[in-house]
């Protein structure tokens, strides 16, 4: 890792801690304190190294051919990076490996520095908190934004543990604040099928954020959205960074751009494996990115 990785990925840890110190009451120091100091629960993450996600070597085949190559890629606590890399490259099958759905042949894959992933079921890997938007929304069509989002409430383990269930005033407020990130505040008490592509896309965003995931997972998020919706979503994940740590693979360049400022580090991936790690602006220009994949 770069020192510049490690740099930025401790002011994102401080940023983060901030955040829950502010959340739970807790002073600063106790906010250090919760990070590097205490037990940390069974299963949950340790981000204290300040990495998110870790894979190494991660090697995927189908009868013989390797979708992913001995694959090794970091992600920051807090950051949002961008996967670019031509079809085929195997980004979705990195986000297979990720939360479980396809078993790697050979490599690590750590969420924080203790969680390996490899170990944990796909239902396992969702609850200590790494969530994926698949490339089509899958809202409940005939219920209302809210519902759709109440409901992916109650698929919270933790939620559904509690007798009687019913939702708490909290719970009812944090339903408006994802309403409000999503855009979809108006739009309440709307049926889900009667929203565009757009905002189908956001409110399953939403559906995500509702089980609080510190990681997520972003497969060609603005596909088929117009070029406002896509301002729009770009804008909603700036809100997102920080506190949660992104993973975003897209096509669209100036989303990639919108999302990286000039400053984040894009990875491409080209058969199975990294080909370029650097700047937006620097792997636009990387002679082996445009032959494989920009200058088509
Ligand atoms: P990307 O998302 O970058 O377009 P994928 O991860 O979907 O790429 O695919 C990487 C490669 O692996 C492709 O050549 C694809 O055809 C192949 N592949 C993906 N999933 C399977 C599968 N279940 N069986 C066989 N080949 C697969
Ligand atoms: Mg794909």
């Amino acid at each position: 890792m770069t020192p510049d990785l490690q740099e930025s990925g401790a002011r994102a840890r401080r940023a983060h801690e901030a955040k829950q110190a502010a959340q739970t009451g807790r002073t600063e120091s106790g906010g250090r304190e919760a990070a590097f100091g205490r037990l940390l629960q069974h299963g949950e993450p340790d981000f204290a190294h300040g990495v998110a996600l870790y894979l190494e070597d991660i090697t995927v085949s189908f009868d013989g051919f390797k979708a992913l190559n001995a694959l090794s890629l970091s992600v920051n606590v807090g950051e949002l990076r961008c996967i670019i890399g031509p079809n085929g490259a195997g980004k979705t099958t990195m986000m297979d490996c990720i939360t479980g759905k396809t078993r790697p042949d050979a490599g690590r894959a750590y969420f924080g520095s203790n969680i390996d992933l490899l170990r944990l079921s796909e239902t396992a890997i969702a609850q200590v908190g790494i969530g994926r938007k698949f490339q089509k929304p899958t809202v409940y069509e005939a219920l209302s934004v809210f519902d759709n989002l109440e409901l992916a409430l109650k698929a919270d383990r933790r939620v559904r543990a509690a007798i009687g269930w019913r939702l708490s005033e909290a719970q009812r407020s944090r339903i408006d604040e994802v309403m409000t990130l999503i855009h979809l505040q108006r739009d309440a008490h709307r049926t889900a099928g009667l929203l565009s592509h757009g905002q189908k896309q956001w409110l399953e965003i939403g559906m995500l954020l509702m089980q609080e995931p510190k990681l997520l997972l972003l497969d060609e998020p603005v596909a088929g959205m117009t070029d406002e919706e896509t301002e729009r979503t770009a804008e909603l994940f700036l809100t997102l960074e920080g506190q949660h740590s992104l993973v975003v693979v897209e096509h669209d360049m100036k989303f990639v751009d919108q999302l990286t400022q000039g400053r984040k580090t894009v990875t491409v991936l080209h058969e199975g494996r990294v080909l370029a790690e650097g700047l937006l602006s620097d792997v636009q220009r990387n002679e082996k990115v445009v032959e494989v994949y920009l200058g088509r």
